[in-house]
């Protein structure tokens, strides 16, 4: 497996990417636009295109904001309403894999940032049908997340008539320079599905499962081309505009607004995916599962590309959370109600024969890692320089986070109010 001479990724990573002359992957170098854009001009470009959203009459709302309990959430409702001057409408399509952090800070973004906020649950079972389909067509246990959350805000904008739906980061620009920031790509239909959602639509759901029908999938059901079109709809990534950091924003929205950061399983971020037990846990693991790296691979390569830490202690980081097993694996398992042995044998169909194989006793292992390429040929010609090195703060926790904890569909979980009253009584 070839790996990037600067970061760590690996040339089968299933966004895509490919290597220079230098052997310097795609997502370092539209990375280095970061340092050469001039982000000044970039908002000032951005305050004018937002003149026109602002204010508009016959409409409460500037633009949609699509939240988690996520750090970069407050980021960009921070920077929209008190910085740009719009008035949002937040919305979530909720994960039903919340943990009680992520709960509080969503909780605590709609309070400090005073804004209203839509949340969109859909049935339970209707979530756990759709994603044991997925995880057998796939090996993936969280499109109805992806479809979700990419769907509800532009079903919310269609349904309210808010013709601006602002976005952060865009993910596939910033780990695999998929786009460059000079392209200025903007949410549509046709990015969403063939790199967002694997190239599955809801459609393709109806007639899985006898219990799931057309009408059990609108939460999936992206708007007509149509629709869209009546409401002259535009999705804008603050990250084409703004400077994007992550780790750096969510230190000040730690200062600012007490977000809490918390300790994860598969991955020494303790600000990122906080919010859903299953995002940097099974959904990644299976990610490893398929393809041989994982959230830490995700994070140490960012670090690097920001001058924050050498590619050798980022490979020593991949090398303690890749491949480890996520404890809240038995409560997925629960949740879906099927047995550690389905799970596996719905992911194996997905492994990568380029980076698994199995042994003598057919156990797969992994052909090659990241760790056979400390030395490789060329990469001290493009080593970066760590110059900001940083630590990921942990804050103090106003609840214990357990990672075995039991999934919150909203507020506390049964659990908790169950002995919320053994207590009093
Ligand atoms: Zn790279």
């Amino acid at each position: 497996m070839k790996y990037c001479t600067r970061c760590a990724y690996p040339e089968n990573h299933p966004l895509g990417i490919v290597f220079d002359d230098e052997g310097v992957c795609s997502g370092c170098r539209v990375h280095e636009e970061k340092d050469e854009i001039d982000w000044l001009e970039k908002e000032k470009e951005f305050v004018q295109i937002l003149k026109p959203y602002k204010k508009r009459s016959g409409s409460y709302y500037d633009c949609i904001i699509p939240v988690t309990g996520n750090g970069d959430s407050y980021f960009v409702v921070d920077m929209i309403k008190n910085k740009f001057g719009l008035n949002p409408l937040l919305v979530t399509y909720n994960p039903q894999f919340n943990t009680k952090v992520g709960i509080r800070n969503l909780a605590r973004l709609i309070k400090e940032l005073d804004c209203d906020h839509l949340l969109n649950t859909v049935g339970p079972k209707t979530a756990k049908r759709v994603s044991k389909i997925m995880l057998k067509k796939l090996g993936d246990i969280y499109w109805h997340v992806l479809a979700g959350s990419q769907t509800f805000p532009v079903q919310v904008a269609v349904k309210f008539n808010i013709p601006l739906i602002i976005w952060g980061v865009h993910g596939w620009l910033d780990q695999v320079g998929m786009f460059s920031h000079y392209d200025q790509v903007e949410m549509t239909k046709k990015v969403r599905k063939e790199h967002g959602l694997r190239r599955i639509d809801a459609e393709m759901l109806i007639g899985e499962d006898p219990d799931l029908s057309a009408k059990d999938l609108q939460a999936f059901t992206y708007p007509s081309n149509i629709e869209i079109e009546n409401v002259k709809l535009r999705g804008l990534y603050l990250g084409n505009y703004v400077r994007w950091d992550a780790q750096k924003q969510i230190e000040d929205i730690i200062a600012k607004y007490g977000y809490e950061s918390a300790p994860q399983e598969r991955t020494f971020n303790t600000y990122e995916t906080i919010y859903c037990a299953a995002n940097a846990g099974v959904h990644d693991f299976t990610k490893y599962l398929k393809y041989g790296f994982g959230k830490a691979t995700d994070h140490v390569c960012r670090d690097i590309r920001l001058n924050r830490m050498s590619r050798e202690k980022g490979i020593a980081l991949i090398n303690k959370y890749d491949h480890k097993i996520p404890q809240s694996l038995s409560t997925l398992l629960n949740w879906l109600d099927i047995t550690k042995e389905q799970f596996y044998n719905s992911i194996d169909p997905f492994r990568d024969l380029n980076i698994w194989g199995k042994d003598s006793n057919g156990t797969w292992e992994l052909k090659d890692s990241i760790i056979n390429h400390v030395d490789d040929p060329g990469i001290e010609d493009v080593r970066l320089p760590v110059n900001d090195p940083r630590n990921y703060i942990e804050t103090e926790l106003l609840e214990p986070h357990l990672f075995n904890d039991d999934f919150i569909l909203m507020g506390r979980s049964y659990m908790d109010e169950f002995n919320f009253k053994a207590i009093e009584g």
